[in-house]
């Protein structure tokens, strides 16, 4: 498929240092793509770089054939088919939540341009807010006149800053919905930069993990979960236990048990496991320490320690209250990388 916006090992340096170093990113019509990292690891930047907000100082921006930004050459954001929903939703405090919507139409005839932009607030479920102004509505309702200001123009794609950062948890998860929703049925590609794994794993068709300005990984969500390519890119979309491992003959032995390391070299090695992965077992698991529990509302949090190596555990919340369990390694939520 041929991807309607695309990065190709774009930089961009400040003060002489990357804070985009060589990223590759592709959006493809229809999908929505989450760039999932910390604080600071260049997100933002790129996504400003794809908008024509940030010229590349190296590598090149490209819709289809045509260059948008590369060394010496620049598109301005307006002629690049682009809809942008802003952290802070930067809403014209001054118009009506339709006007704000209808901004972007000024070359379409009034009635047509109404008509549009009455279209995209029922889209988000806004249109009985026409006649307010933004100051009257809810965090989450801006969010959805900013998304249907960036919809109305039909872009080929929508970039979207931390759009649920600002949401209080409670509403989250519904506005979230409705901003998926409406993105799906308008079609675009969608671009949706975020810190936190959650967004990122339920919104995201495809992720992309970016660290230090790098895009570490990316594929559809349950593989990046499941298939790290590093431990870096493991702690990114949840938490992740490093154990210290032996292999032997193609298998990988740490103090919680052995998983297989099929074509792995003899030596030290280091086991990625997710809190799922310690399974509670019979007889066959490992007998392991419970030093913590702490209520995590649908589960336990268990801290376990064995052969010095401390381990977290999520379990569900009848299970476990002795002060050794036995647990089992399950190989679905490990992966085998060299030591650090
Ligand atoms: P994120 O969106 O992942 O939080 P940013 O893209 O905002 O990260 O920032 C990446 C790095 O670039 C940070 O170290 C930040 O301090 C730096 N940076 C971002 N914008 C500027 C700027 N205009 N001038 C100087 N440094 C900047």
């Amino acid at each position: 498929m041929t991807p309607v916006l695309e990065a190709r090992a774009v930089s961009r340096l400040y003060a002489g240092r990357p804070a985009v170093d060589r990223a590759s990113l592709q959006l493809h019509p229809g999908e929505i793509t989450a760039l999932l990292g910390p604080s600071g690891s260049g997100k933002s930047t790129l996504l400003r770089i794809l908008a024509g907000l940030e010229p590349a100082d190296a590598g090149e921006v490209r819709a289809g054939d045509r260059r948008l930004s590369a060394p010496g050459l620049h598109v301005a954001p307006e002629q690049r088919d682009i809809g942008m929903v802003f952290q802070d939703y930067a809403l014209f405090p001054h118009l009506s939540v339709l006007d704000n919507v209808a901004f972007g139409l000024r070359r379409l005839p009034r009635p047509e341009r109404e008509l549009r932009a009455r279209g995209e607030l029922n889209r988000v479920r806004l249109l009985d807010r026409a006649a307010s102004f933004p100051n009257t509505l809810s965090g989450g309702e801006q969010q959805r006149v900013a998304l249907a200001r960036a919809l109305a123009r039909d872009p080929a794609v929508i970039l979207l800053d931390e759009p649920f950062s600002g949401l209080d948890q409670g509403l989250r998860t519904e506005i979230r919905d409705m901003a998926l929703d409406a993105l799906r049925s308008a079609g675009a590609a969608a671009l949706i930069v975020t810190h936190d794994a959650e967004d990122a794993l339920l919104t995201a068709d495809r992720l992309a993990l970016m660290e230090s300005g790098r895009i570490l990984q990316t594929g559809v969500p349950e593989e990046v979960y499941a298939r790290p390519v590093s431990l870096a890119a493991a702690r990114l979309t949840g938490d992740a236990d490093a154990l210290p491992a032996q292999v032997r003959a193609g298998w990988a032995r740490t103090a919680y048990g052995e998983i297989a390391a099929p074509g792995r070299p003899d030596g030290p090695a280091l086991v990625m496991a997710r809190p799922e992965a310690f399974r509670p077992a019979e007889d066959d698991g490992r007998e392991v320490a419970v030093t913590e529990r702490r209520f995590a509302g649908g589960a336990l949090r268990l801290t376990l320690m064995s052969g010095g190596v401390p381990a977290h555990a999520r379990w569900r919340f009848t299970q476990a209250r002795a002060q050794t369990v036995r647990v089992r390694l399950d190989p679905r939520f490990c992966a085998v990388f060299d030591p650090v």
